[in-house]
């Protein structure tokens, strides 16, 4: 009896430590992903330059899916298939490849195929049918992807897609290296070579912005800096999305929601949507949207890579003069966090963000 027992216990043992050496390496065989075969095969399918398919890819999304979640106005997966009233790529998508929408949001192989195949479907659409021959021809097509209604921030998602693709881009994912090697482009920009992005601002102190206005029924009116400096918290935000599809998605009239700054992860390019005077609609709390500015930063909570040395100093910079401005102290009292304010739903700019580095600049 005894005997037994122990034989029993020996080969539970066995088992024990056997199993968690299979477990891995048999999941490892059924799920373990491998972009750059995504995007090559992609690529190759549906004719689409592999360049352009992993630009538009890092610009969206730095090549991760967020696990099915959507971004700010309603997209998903690395390639920010989108579903919202105003931009339809996932339907597309799902429409050109006879995948569902569902799957198109979550199996990382199908968002990479399912955005090839609107990339292809709208190129052929501008060529008469044809694909184009030229890498700088794509200029266009991801311009016309991107799906927003106003040109100059379509223009500034298309240079930025195109300055990947110039510059090259190096990135580890999931243990996976994912490289775009820096090519020679000449961007066709067509209608979009001579639109002009506004930039205001540069004058004394004021840093230089772009001009983007979020559409009217996203923020409110006010005359704050009249009313006698009831501007007292400058609110920090992170987009959940790019910054393009943020600026975008406050010209868009179903979003309902605003803010007055929003700044590039890679550069620090810093665009106003909303005047400091009006209310922008950015706390989630209307007596902190009175007295408050906020401030976009492009990126999403959960994902390190997107707060950059450059981006920290240019939001630095710019609350910085607001706070000289609006006579706002310097202080985590009245620079606070979207998750600071009462009530507040959202975690941004969540426990990545570094409010000691960023204070310090602040304060510099
Ligand atoms: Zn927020």
């Amino acid at each position: 009896m005894k005997h037994r027992l122990k034989k029993v216990l020996m080969v539970l043992v066995a088992v024990w430590m056997v199993v968690p050496l299979f477990v891995p390496a048999a999941a490892a065989d059924g799920t373990q992903h491998s972009l750059n075969r995504y995007f090559q095969e992609a690529a190759t399918e549906y004719e689409v330059p592999v360049e352009v398919l992993m630009a538009v890819g890092y610009a969206e999304s730095r090549w991760n899916d967020h696990q099915g979640k959507p971004s700010q106005s309603n997209g998903y997966g690395i390639m920010h298939l989108v579903d919202n009233p105003e931009q339809q790529t996932l339907q597309a998508a799902s429409r050109l490849t006879g995948i569902s929408e569902n799957e198109l949001k979550i199996d990382i192989k199908q968002n990479i195929r399912g955005a090839a195949a609107v990339l292809a479907d709208i190129a052929k659409e501008q060529n008469d049918g044809q694909l184009p021959q030229e890498l700088g021809q794509w200029y266009t097509v991801v311009a016309e992807y991107a799906g927003y209604k106003n040109d100059y921030v379509t223009k500034i998602y298309a240079d930025e897609v195109f300055r990947l693709i110039e510059e090259g881009v190096q990135r580890k994912v999931d243990g996976e290296t994912l490289v775009i090697h820096p090519t020679t482009v000449h961007p066709e920009k067509g209608a979009y070579q001579d639109v002009e992005i506004p930039i205001i601002g540069g004058k004394a102190d004021a840093p230089f912005v772009r001009w983007a206005p979020a559409h009217s029924s996203n923020f409110t009116e006010a005359n704050r800096e009249a009313d006698g400096n009831n501007i007292d918290t400058v609110v920090i935000h992170t987009t959940q999305g790019s910054y393009s599809g943020a600026i975008s998605w406050f010209q868009n009239p179903s979003a309902n929601v605003s803010a007055h700054y929003v700044i590039r992860s890679s550069d620090g390019e810093i665009t106003q949507s909303v005047s400091t005077k009006n209310i922008a609609w950015h706390a989630g709390n209307w007596s902190y949207n009175v007295r408050s500015i906020g401030i976009e930063h492009e990126g999403y909570v959960d994902q390190p890579g997107w707060y950059t040395d450059a981006m920290y100093r240019a939001s630095a910079n710019l609350t910085r003069y607001l706070c000289d401005t609006f006579a706002i102290p310097r202080n985590r009292d009245r620079i606070i966090g979207h998750n600071e304010v009462p009530g507040a739903t959202h975690t941004d700019p969540g426990p990545l963000w570094d409010w000691n580095r960023y204070m310090t600049l602040v304060n510099q």
